[in-house]
């Protein structure tokens, strides 16, 4: 039997891509190694899976690596398109800070739950435990996709087979394999929105600590090469959170990352200036009160002891005798508390891969290979990625959704 089309991956992109192909009306078999759709997609924004963005769709595009890429795709099938298709079927969002969007549920069970519903209603035949292992176009034209249970051949492929990152969840990177069998390019595949390693061992104490409103540079020679604004976290290797997640991403463009310099400002907001006149006031408020207790203003707890040490300033002194000097290092710490980068961590905690199928090989109004027709691609398998705030989903439901329209 010659199927009409194989999808190969269900991940928001596969099962967007075999959705918009059945109701365009093509008969659509989806095949995954796992035995459920959407592994991945349940640990999206910590369970709670942020869909998308509500920012204007013509301001996405700068939040991507290879963002213009993905313009004809975002036009097709926008986030609005996206939350109508979630919020016109019954699924309710709502929209947090930095315009993120959620299930109301707060539940990402209810958009897997939802999108399987999505896929039998428009009869989409699931094939699950099926691993694929190769992929052949034939010389009548006709794929034949190898799996571990059987060969199926297929008029058209799409291959949504996702990245590297978090591989327990069925993403190991076998859709380059395929690609490149079949003629594709892969530029080489890397982590990022991944967390930092630092060199500095004592930042174990600062484990679990959090930070709300700091901005986060990554500086080498003086030079600053990236900065993010937002929260970040201590974790036993170093440093994660959003603002670090998203500085990862220009850290793996760099070839040689050695010799980074990680800062972090506890108050932008703040001016040098603005800082030293709070400072001087905190210091003649508290004139009886220790050094130490006064920074409880100005920075969390369990911080302030090595937050002290790195300026080898004494906890005990009276905020009466802090001379200007111990003033300038304090603003100078606060301003630009400086750490040493040490690694990214690896694929195994990435939020996503860099890298993949080079977009030059690809028609972006598609999705169609440039080299093998009949093949698309769709998601994370593409040399594209984007920030966090839901705009990697965002572009795995577009690009499923034009290689399903056009496969
Ligand atoms: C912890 C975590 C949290 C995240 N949170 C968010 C978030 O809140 N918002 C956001 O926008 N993005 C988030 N992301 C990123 C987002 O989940 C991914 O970018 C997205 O899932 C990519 O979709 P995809 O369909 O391309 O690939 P995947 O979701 O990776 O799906 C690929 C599918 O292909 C299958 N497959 C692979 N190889 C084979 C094979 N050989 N045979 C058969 N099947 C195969 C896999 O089993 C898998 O089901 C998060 C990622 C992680 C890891």
């Amino acid at each position: 039997m010659i199927n009409q089309l194989v999808v190969i991956g269900a991940g928001p992109s596969g099962i967007m891509a075999s959705i918009s192909a059945a109701k365009s009306g093509k008969k659509v078999l989806l095949i995954d190694r796992n035995k459920a759709i959407g592994q991945k997609l349940l640990l999206a924004g910590a369970g709670r899976c942020n869909i998308t963005n509500n920012i204007p769709i013509e301001e996405f595009f700068d939040k991507y690596h290879n963002g213009d890429f993905l313009r004809n795709a975002f036009y097709q099938f926008s986030n609005t398109d996206l939350m109508n298709f979630f919020s016109e079927n019954g699924l309710e969002l709502e929209i947090e800070k930095g315009s993120r969007v959620f299930p109301v549920t707060q539940s990402s069970h209810d958009v897997v739950k939802f999108l399987r519903q999505q896929l039998e209603k428009h009869k989409v035949q699931l094939w699950f435990r099926n691993r694929v292992v190769g992929i052949e176009k034939q010389q009548n034209g006709i794929f034949k996709i190898i799996t571990k249970k059987a060969e199926i051949f297929s008029k058209s492929v799409i291959l949504a087979t996702g990245g590297k990152s978090y591989p327990e969840t069925g993403s190991k990177g076998d859709g380059y394999k395929f690609a490149r069998s079949l003629g594709h390019t892969i530029i080489k595949p890397v982590p990022v929105l991944c967390g930092i390693n630092l060199k500095e061992n004592w930042i174990r104490a600062w484990q679990g600590i959090s930070l709300k409103n700091v901005e986060i540079k990554a500086i080498v020679g003086g030079k600053i090469i990236g900065k993010e604004f937002g929260e970040a976290i201590f974790t036993h290797y170093g440093i994660s959170g959003p603002a670090v997640l998203n500085l990862s991403r220009v850290i793996a463009d760099m070839k040689n990352p050695s010799g980074i310099k990680i800062s972090i400002d506890f108050k932008p907001a703040l001016d040098e200036k603005t800082l030293d006149i709070r400072l001087i006031n905190e210091f003649r408020k508290n004139s009886n009160k220790s050094l130490k207790n006064i920074m409880k203003n100005l920075l969390p707890e369990n911080l302030i002891e090595e937050f002290l040490l790195m300026g080898t300033l004494s906890g005990n002194i009276k905020g009466n005798q802090i001379t200007v000097e111990q003033r300038k290092i304090i603003i100078s710490l606060l301003k630009n508390f400086i750490l040493t980068f040490d690694s990214l961590r690896g694929f195994k905690e990435a939020i996503v891969t860099r890298g993949g199928v080079s977009i030059d090989e690809v028609n972006p109004k598609t999705m169609e290979s440039k080299i093998v027709q009949g093949l698309f691609f769709a998601g994370e398998i593409l040399d594209v990625d984007g920030k966090t705030g839901g705009f990697n989903l965002q572009a795995a439901f577009s690009t499923g959704f034009v290689a399903g329209k056009n496969a």
